[in-house]
């Protein structure tokens, strides 16, 4: 079964960065006098924004996918971190890059609600 999520995760990371996504590291910052006007200018620091946002959770993603097959490696996948009990193999199925159980995942979601109550 870990095989199939491996090849899961392997496939899921090879399908990850769109080849139109920009390069953060590049200026593609919209300049206004390359627009023709403030609309157009707008537009584009909309639209690069996006991109960047876009771009940002795929490296995230990508960070987490790789972690897995980490795990996966060293004998840690499908581990709970929190609480150390297994995780449950529908929970990977359905998210193979899981760190918590069910049970502490939901503790961590509603811990902020805690605190305001
Ligand atoms: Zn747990």
């Amino acid at each position: 079964m870990q095989r199939n999520l491996r090849q899961q995760l392997v496939n899921a990371l090879s399908n990850l960065i769109p080849p139109a996504c920009p390069d953060p590291d590049m200026d593609d910052t919209p300049r206004l006098d390359a627009c023709a006007d403030e609309n157009e200018y707008a537009s584009r620091v909309v639209e690069v924004g996006m991109q960047l946002a876009l771009r940002r959770r795929m490296e995230t993603r990508r960070a987490e996918i790789e972690e897995a097959i980490t795990r996966m490696d060293t004998g840690e996948y499908g581990v709970c971190e929190d609480c150390g009990d297994d995780i449950a193999l529908a929970r990977l199925l359905a998210n193979p890059t899981a760190r918590l159980c069910v049970h502490c995942q939901a503790d961590r979601e509603s811990a902020p609600y805690r605190r305001c109550a």
